[in-house]
């Protein structure tokens, strides 16, 4: 997760106000190697600093441990030791990776952590080089996520194969806004957003009593937003084909892989989610993606208290039918 360009949040955050006795207070930092945005409102500065700076400094605990890019973290050590023995591993790792199993399960194997040799091949962001079939297809069978094996009792996890690797590329940062929040919550703040890249916990109101307005980016013009979210205590998480790409031939080829095709998924530009927690909306809207539209809708119609907006890849807006009494309102902008 952490050599990703630093890009643009693909979603504002918009219309902050403030009264008299509540203010709103922003802070930035680079971890999970993009942005990660904090607003708070608080009653003095003071208070919004400490609470901020503690959720931040729980963001890069958690990447210490989740980040590949890390050689000492513990999912590095988990993938040094594939097909040898299992690794004992923090339990905050072993809850991440329990809740990637249960989204795996739930679309069907298209959402899977196990996909590391696959995403190391492509290596979107570094080159332009187009791995062959074969070279995917001889590393198809190192990414069943059915060989991944977590021992709650021991607090190990094992991956059978060698040359296994597991990636939280698709669920880390709405995992950590989530562990963001509650240190946010243990210092009294009761409203805010956490903003990790495209995956946001919003929570409580402004100081005037309105929603939080949130801006899903257009997916193929950076500067306009395509659908503005009012939300309240959701989590909204968006994956799209517009962040990590290279374009060659007049195709596209993006970071969210298809475990059937081993190419890049087709079908959507972006897809967004809306969830009661942020580990949800960024694992459900990567599998979405994943999964392509035909598998993609089915899975959302079924899901309870999940909410979407998806563009196709001909740029048609689609959003879930049951925003009807949900605690949140969709403007689509044309
Ligand atoms: P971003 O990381 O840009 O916020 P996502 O949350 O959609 O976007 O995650 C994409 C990342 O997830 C990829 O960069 C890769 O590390 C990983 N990934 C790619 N394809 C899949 C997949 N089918 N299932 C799970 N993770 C994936
Ligand atoms: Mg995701």
């Amino acid at each position: 997760m952490r050599n990703l360009p630093i890009f643009l949040l693909c979603i504002f955050i918009l219309n902050l106000s403030c009264t008299p006795s509540m203010h709103i207070y922003k802070r930035s930092q680079l971890l999970m190697g993009t942005i990660v945005e904090i607003t708070v409102v608080a009653k003095e500065e003071g208070t919004a600093d400490e609470a901020i700076t503690a959720a931040f400094k729980e963001i890069r605990r958690l990447e210490e441990i989740m980040s590949t890019y890390i050689p000492s973290s513990d999912i590095s050590q988990v993938n040094a030791a594939a097909g040898v023995h299992p690794v004992k591993v923090h339990k905050d790792l072993l809850l991440a990776v329990k809740r990637a199993l249960e989204f795996a399960d739930l679309s069907g194997g298209a959402f899977n952590i196990a996909l590391g040799p696959a995403i190391d091949l492509w290596k979107v962001t570094e080159s332009t080089r187009i791995p062959s079939q074969e070279e995917l297809e001889a590393i198809r069978p190192l990414i069943d996520y059915k060989n991944i094996v977590v021992d709650e009792g021991a607090g190990t996890i094992f991956l059978k194969k060698t040359g296994m690797r597991i990636n939280l590329g698709g669920i880390g940062k709405g995992f950590a806004a989530n562990y963001a929040y509650n240190v946010l919550a243990r210092y009294g703040i009761r409203s805010g957003i956490i903003a990790v890249a495209g995956d946001l916990k919003v929570f409580g109101k402004q100081p005037d009593g309105s929603l939080w307005s949130i801006g899903i980016t257009h997916p193929r013009r950076k500067d306009d937003i395509i659908a503005k979210a009012h939300l309240t205590d959701r989590s909204i998480s968006t994956s799209g084909d517009y962040e990590r790409f290279f374009i060659k031939n007049g195709i596209r080829y993006h970071h969210i892989l298809s475990p059937d095709t081993l190419q890049p998924s087709r079908g959507f530009q972006s897809v967004s989610i809306i969830a009661k927690d942020s580990t949800t909306s960024d694992a459900l809207s990567t599998a979405i993606f994943a999964m392509g539209p035909e598998r993609g809708f089915k899975l959302l119609e079924e899901l309870p208290d999940v909410e979407s907006v998806i563009v196709r890849d001909d740029g048609h807006v689609e959003m879930s039918s049951g925003f009807k009494g949900y605690p949140v309102a969709i403007e689509i902008i044309r």
